[in-house]
Formats: structure tokens, C-alpha cells, sequence
């Protein structure tokens, strides 16, 4: 690993790290080792310091992101190299007493690292961008398309609208929910007194599933680190998982969509609202009714009139 890749790689560590205590949590596990509250200070103070530098070194320079070695699609990157966040040391907790799993809580962010500034945010969008353009993990998905879908918007959202995967006209332009069910997703983003500009929208895969098919499970596997990745740097207040693929696909489980809406979940920090795609709603206009109720209880929280 050279200085250039250490903060992401870290990064995903860590996310890696805390989804694994999120799951241990969720099937019941009721303890967990105790973080090492020292560790994970200086763990977010090398972050910050790290982000601080390169915020100021960005004018000229786009942040590294990690080639995915051993994984196809990995592209060799000859960027500046960013400075390191120093490495935690060994810590002491190899054999933690046994204490009950913290509540989750909902803290300003507990997030595994830093929210980023805005410029180092689209800085490190972009280089993820560029290695998903590059990306052929998933061969049948990587022959068939004319773009990755990466995705759009503020990059520093209060809300991020989380889709499927990309149909024909978004696999032609490149761009997230521009088709027949991206327009009714702009009426819901409008609906909730937000505009497309101020959310971010991504989809879980990033390429067009051939003849608009679901995506396998193994083309949502591969396309995790990515999403996972673009949502630990937005770190939004709320996620709207439109549709069972998406929802099942960041919380992990495999639960109908009706177990799901209607309350909220959580992802690290961000409230996630579990709703029907547009897609969906389109062809069963009797749900949008119930999409509203979604919404609507997102926006009660939100303080959105
Ligand atoms: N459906 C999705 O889930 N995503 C898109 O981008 C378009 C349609």
C-alpha cells in the first residue's frame, strides 16, 4: 500500500469494521469489544488532518483513491500521492472484557470517519468515478452498457435518493433517473420541497442490467463498495431506498419491503426511509399514496414544509 491509497483504504476498513458491529448487533449479539475511545480519536484526528491538508492542496491535485487490487476493474492510478493519516497503533483491546453493546444513538455523525470538506467531497467523487467508469467486475454488465451510472447531485446532501440500477435512457446518458420513472422521481424530490440539484441520487449498480432485468446478487456485491463508498463520503442526514433491491442491499437483510417502510433504520448516522421505486409506482399508481406517507414522514422529521 503506498501514502496514496492508505485514507480510503483505511476508510473501508473501517466501514467494514462498523457494518460487522451493526450485523453482530442486529442478530442479537449483546456485547461487543469497547472501542478504544483514545484510538478512535486520533484515528479522527489523522483524518481530519489529513483532509485539512489536501483540502488545501486540492486546487491543483485530485485525491487518490485505491486501485481494487486483486479485483478486476482496478485501474493504476499516477496521481500526487496525498499525505498519510499516521496508522493506529496495535491497540490493547485483543481481549476486551465482555460489556453490554451500546444503544445505537443517533450523534451529530458516527460515521467511522470525518465528514469531509465540500472540495475534498467532490474531489474524492470524482477519482471514485473514474475507477467505476473503468470498472468490468461484472463482465455481462460491463459488455453491454455505453456508460456507468455513477451518480449526481450536492455533495454535501441533506437527502440521497438510492435507486436500482440504471435503464436505457440512463445507460445512454450516463446520468441517474432521467427516463420515464426519473421524471416521477424529480415530482417526488419536488414534493418533499427539494430540488434534483440539492439531493444526490445514486443507484446501487452502475450498470445497466441487460433487457432491464434485477440485478444478481453478485453484481450488487460487486458494486458495494462503490455505493458504500459514495454514501460514507456524502453522509447525508436521511437515505430514501427506493425499492427492495436498494433497501435490501444497504440494510443487509433480505426483508419484504412492507416489513420495512414506515419507520425509520439507520445507516451509521443517516435515517433511512424505505419507499416504493417510481418504477413501481408508475405501474401501480394505487402505492403513491402510500409513497407520500413515506415521504411525508421523512419531511416531518426533517423540519421540510
Ligand atoms: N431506475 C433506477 O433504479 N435507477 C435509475 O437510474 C433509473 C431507473
Amino acid at each position: 500500500m503506498n501514502d496514496s491509497q492508505s485514507p480510503l483504504d483505511a476508510l473501508r476498513v473501517l466501514q467494514q469494521a462498523s457494518a460487522l458491529a451493526a450485523h453482530l448487533q442486529s442478530q442479537g449479539v449483546d456485547w461487543l469489544p469497547a472501542a478504544d475511545a483514545d484510538e478512535v480519536q486520533r484515528l479522527k484526528d489523522s483524518f481530519s488532518a489529513w483532509a485539512k491538508r489536501n483540502t488545501e492542496s486540492v486546487q491543483t491535485d485530485k485525491p487518490s483513491l485505491p486501485p481494487s487490487t486483486g479485483q478486476p476493474g482496478g485501474r493504476e492510478t499516477q496521481q500526487t500521492a496525498p499525505a498519510e493519516p499516521p496508522k493506529p497503533s496495535a491497540s490493547p483491546a485483543a481481549n476486551p472484557p465482555r460489556q453490554p453493546a451500546a444503544p445505537l444513538v443517533v450523534t451529530a455523525s458516527n460515521y467511522p470517519t470525518p465528514s469531509l470538506p465540500i472540495q475534498q467531497r467532490a474531489d474524492t467523487l470524482n477519482v471514485l468515478s473514474d475507477q467505476v467508469a473503468a470498472c468490468v467486475r461484472c463482465d455481462a454488465l460491463a459488455r453491454c452498457r455505453t456508460h456507468t451510472v455513477f451518480g449526481e447531485g450536492d455533495v454535501k446532501p441533506r437527502v440521497v435518493f438510492f435507486g436500482e440500477a440504471p435503464g436505457r435512457d440512463e445507460d445512454l446518458q450516463g446520468r441517474p433517473f432521467v427516463g420515464r420513472a426519473g421524471q416521477l422521481l424529480t415530482k417526488m424530490i419536488e414534493a418533499c420541497s427539494l430540488s434534483r440539484q440539492e439531493v444526490y441520487i445514486l443507484n446501487t449498480v452502475k450498470c445497466r442490467p441487460p433487457n432491464n432485468r434485477n440485478p444478481e446478487p453478485i453484481e450488487i456485491e460487486n458494486c458495494r463498495e462503490y455505493f458504500e463508498q459514495q454514501i460514507q463520503i456524502l453522509q447525508p442526514e436521511y437515505i430514501v431506498c427506493l425499492g427492495a433491491i436498494s433497501t435490501q442491499a444497504l440494510l443487509n437483510n433480505r426483508l419484504p419491503l412492507g416489513q420495512l417502510r414506515g419507520t425509520f433504520h439507520q445507516y451509521f448516522s443517516s435515517k433511512v426511509v424505505v419507499t416504493y421505486h417510481p418504477a413501481y409506482l408508475l405501474r401501480t399508481p394505487a402505492a403513491k399514496k402510500a409513497a407520500w406517507t413515506d415521504l411525508q414522514m421523512m419531511m416531518r422529521d426533517a423540519g421540510l414544509k
